[in-house]
């Protein structure tokens, strides 16, 4: 018998420590929440201030007939965040009323907070003195919140005292009881907020406090205190995110499940009243998205997020040829420039498909109010009849281009050629190959350097000279005229297993310097200048291949 008592106190030892209330009161949070009584009054509004400060949310008992003296008091503590909670209207003892003065107590009270915060709700009720019993739990459509800390500060008038009481008093689950009409318990009480929460305490609403320890708070129910048992997260702040999308840019709102959310689109501070999230919503123009999340408006409520959005921006026209004239669609009023100058709200208004002879282009600009302008979109309707997007006329390499795309040496895709892009060795493969079924074999994809690179490494400007001199180069004999190399300042970052290739391709015209005296030998080929190159080498490849 008694061994068996021994066996079954170990079971439960063993049990607690797996308990989650002995996890949350070891490592969770700890809370506490301070309430007022009795106001709101003269002091309520610099209690207010001083809550506001220091972002805690507290719980406010008032009374009716003091909410009914200072509904602005009332509707800004609301907003605040604070929970609204009953003291009945005129401070009774409710244990000695019949049903129907508790009932209407109650009813006067809610309907002066209602009226206050512009709501309906249901409110907790703090019973004066204390006093309470199962009649009065049963007439309540809402919990009966009692205190773990009497501050006595009704009594004491006394900062100090009343500071000395919350530091000295207050545990984890604690509910603090305060009165906001004395200026002492104020200042009281603020001095113990600041020092709670140095301690690492989470200062809540008793609403909160009861949904983050996992009570229920029913109608009826009286709380105290609520001790650590689970400890749930707080509420967390909404994400605000903005996408675009076919039909333009659309705003989405994340929050707890369970939430709420409420939001501003105009700057303005969120509050009771504003709207409620739904679902992604149009945002077509520039505004300041500011949302809260709350299980319940008179609980407690997540920070404000905040996201200020620009004006959207109107996506690019999109230009094709029909006919030899230029069609443009956009999702605005189109200018256009005809002399390859960036298009402004000065140039030309497109009205209807707009002549686009071989050798001219055309650039075009979506606006309109309320969204900044698009992207400029390009269409060259080249000399040798070929379509890019994305080469200008001026640019350097734009005749090789246009003619390595009509021999069919380089692609675009699409209208789009990137000339700027850097080329790849897979790419300079593919190409060589192409002009030079020799190619297949070269050992081009090799870097210089140590790293191995793969086939998607760009291509050096020496790497493209080794894998053309190793096709179509000549070994060097005694008949060579002297190298050209030392003529630019750089020639010492030329590798030296790529020097008679450099040396080969500079003395053939097929590799310019960067400028008079630079060669840029390990600079990366974008795709404009491999072009030019290839254009200039065509003595050496035409006619070696068929093209594909
Ligand atoms: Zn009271």
């Amino acid at each position: 018998m008694k061994k068996r008592g021994i066996t079954l106190l170990l079971v439960l030892a063993l049990l607690a420590g797996v308990l989650p209330a002995h996890a949350a009161e070891a490592s969770g949070p700890k809370l506490a929440a301070i309430t007022f009584d009795d106001g709101p009054g003269p002091y309520t509004n610099s209690l207010l201030d001083g809550l506001e400060q220091r972002g805690v949310a507290v719980t406010f008992f008032m009374l009716g007939c003091q909410a009914a003296q200072y509904p602005a008091v009332v509707k800004r503590a609301y907003e605040a965040g604070h929970q609204i909670a009953s003291h009945t209207y005129s401070h009774p003892q409710l244990t000695q009323l019949g049903s129907k003065s508790v009932q209407k107590q109650l009813a006067d009270t809610a309907a002066v907070l209602n009226q206050a915060t512009g709501t309906r709700n249901t409110y907790m009720v703090r019973p004066p003195y204390g006093s309470v019993n199962a009649h009065v739990l049963s007439l309540l459509n809402a919990p009966a919140v009692l205190w773990t800390v009497d501050t006595l500060d009704w009594q004491s008038r006394n900062a100090d005292a009343i500071y000395q009481h919350i530091v000295n008093d207050t545990k984890d689950g604690s509910i603090v009881l305060l009165h906001d009409i004395y200026a002492t318990t104020v200042s009281g009480a603020l001095r113990g907020i600041d020092a709670l929460l140095a301690q690492g305490y989470e200062l809540v609403t008793v609403s909160e406090l009861l949904r983050r320890r996992g009570y229920d708070a029913a109608p009826g129910r009286k709380y105290s205190s609520a001790p650590g048992r689970v400890t749930l997260p707080g509420i967390a702040q909404p994400a605000i995110a903005a996408d675009e999308r076919e039909d333009g840019r659309y705003v989405t709102l994340t929050a707890d499940a369970g939430t709420a959310i409420y939001y501003t689109l105009d700057g303005t501070a969120p509050t009771s009243q504003s709207a409620v999230y739904t679902g992604p919503f149009l945002l077509e123009k520039a505004g300041t998205v500011k949302a809260f999340a709350a299980y319940s408006l008179n609980g407690a409520r997540s920070q404000v997020s905040e996201l200020a959005l620009e004006e959207p921006r109107l996506k690019a026209p999109v230009i094709t040829l029909a006919n030899e004239s230029a069609v443009i669609t956009a999702n605005g009023d189109i200018h256009y420039t005809l002399d390859g100058t960036e298009p402004t709200a000065a140039s030309e208004c497109y009205t209807g498909p707009v002549p686009l002879p071989a050798g001219t282009i055309i650039r075009a600009a979506a606006m309109r109010p309320g969204y900044q302008d698009s992207p400029v979109s390009s269409l060259l309707h080249s000399e040798r009849g070929n379509l890019f997007s994305d080469v200008l006329p001026t640019a350097a390499y734009y005749h090789a281009v246009d003619e390595a795309v009509s021999l069919g040496v380089l692609a675009a895709e699409g209208q789009a050629f990137f000339p700027e892009r850097p080329v790849t060795r897979q790419e300079l493969a593919e190409v060589l190959y192409r002009l030079d079924g020799r190619a297949a074999g070269l050992q081009i994809l090799n870097g210089y350097e140590e790293d191995a690179a793969g086939l998607d490494a760009p291509v050096t400007r020496e790497g493209l000279a080794a894998a053309l001199f190793q096709i179509w180069g000549e070994a060097p004999d005694d008949s060579r005229p002297p190298t050209k190399l030392y003529g630019f300042a750089d020639w010492m970052d030329i590798h030296i297993e790529a020097w008679d290739a450099m040396d080969w391709v500079v003395a053939n015209g097929v590799l310019n310097g960067v400028s008079e005296t630079v060669l840029a030998p390990r600079s990366a080929v974008t795709r404009g200048q491999l072009a030019s190159i290839l254009m200039r080498s065509q003595g050496f490849w035409a006619g070696a291949e068929a093209l594909a």
